[in-house]
């Protein structure tokens, strides 16, 4: 997959131009620009605290830049509660803690948005439900609550939940960082199909085997700049910045 030519013919899904935000006086993303095209995966990495949660959160208006504009599909990303929608809806989103509610069994959790947001029947509902249980490999856990499953069922329930939305895009944000080891690959290995799959993604990770197997396009970020961008081969054999450098002989 990573040898594959960026396909400059696809449409553009995502788009960042000039983005800045500030915390208070700390300026957390420094004019940032990115592109990303349809069935694009980009591997976002970078130092903590280098701005990649803000970045990806910016997408989906969980966090809202205040400089530069922000398009998903075209629409830019503002406060305008119509576009809001529609970019909540084609844009999904995996988090670090899952962030699956407790008290819903996983059917639940998954059939919750397609009912309120999709207006859809209950029973059609549950039937995409199911479907995408089956395909992140958990079928069985359908009837369950979520403190009954290991944690990496918990996040593959929690892809599947995302992927009820039928979403264009999808925001992993360090998918496995919670997961004790032996989870990380059963997550992992959903997101290389997924991929295979043709979704478009952008994903938080410092897993630098699925990156490399995986991604389009490798972002380096460091304190709220994307430093360096390159394909896997390139960026891992011969990244062009001191910063890189080092980030990569700490974590390789
Ligand atoms: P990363 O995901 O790369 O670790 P983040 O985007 O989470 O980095 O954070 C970038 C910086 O912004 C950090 O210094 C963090 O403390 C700060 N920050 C993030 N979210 C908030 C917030 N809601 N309020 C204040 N500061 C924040
Ligand atoms: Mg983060």
């Amino acid at each position: 997959m990573s040898t594959a030519p960026l396909a400059a013919d696809k449409p553009e899904m995502l788009r960042l131009e000039g983005v800045h935000k500030h915390f208070g006086s700390h300026h957390v993303l420094r004019n940032v620009s990115l592109s990303v095209r349809q069935g694009d995966k980009v591997v976002l990495c970078g130092p903590s605290g280098s701005g990649k949660s803000t970045l990806i959160r910016c997408i989906n208006r969980l966090v809202s830049h205040d400089q530069g504009r922000v398009l998903v599909e075209g629409i830019e990303v503002s406060d305008h509660a119509r576009d809001l929608e529609l970019i909540r809806r084609d844009v999904g989103m995996v988090f670090q803690q899952f962030n699956l509610f407790p008290h819903l069994t996983i059917l639940e959790n998954c059939t919750l948005a397609p009912t309120w947001a999709r207006k859809m029947g209950k029973k059609d509902a549950e039937a995409l439900a199911l479907s995408l249980l089956e395909r992140v490999h958990i079928p069985d856990q359908a009837h369950k609550y979520p403190p009954q499953l290991s944690g990496g069922q918990q996040q593959r329930a929690a892809i599947a939940r995302a992927l009820c939305m039928k979403p264009k895009v999808m925001l992993f944000d360090e998918p496995t960082s919670a997961l004790d080891p032996e989870m990380v690959k059963e997550v992992l290995d959903v997101m290389t199909e997924l991929a295979a799959e043709g979704m478009t993604m952008i994903c938080v990770t410092h897993e630098m085997g699925f990156a490399r197997k995986v991604a389009d396009q490798v972002v380096f970020m460091d304190k709220g700049e994307i430093v360096e961008e390159a394909p896997p081969e390139e960026f891992f054999t011969a990244p062009r910045n001191e910063r890189t450098r080092q980030f990569l002989c700490q974590i390789l």
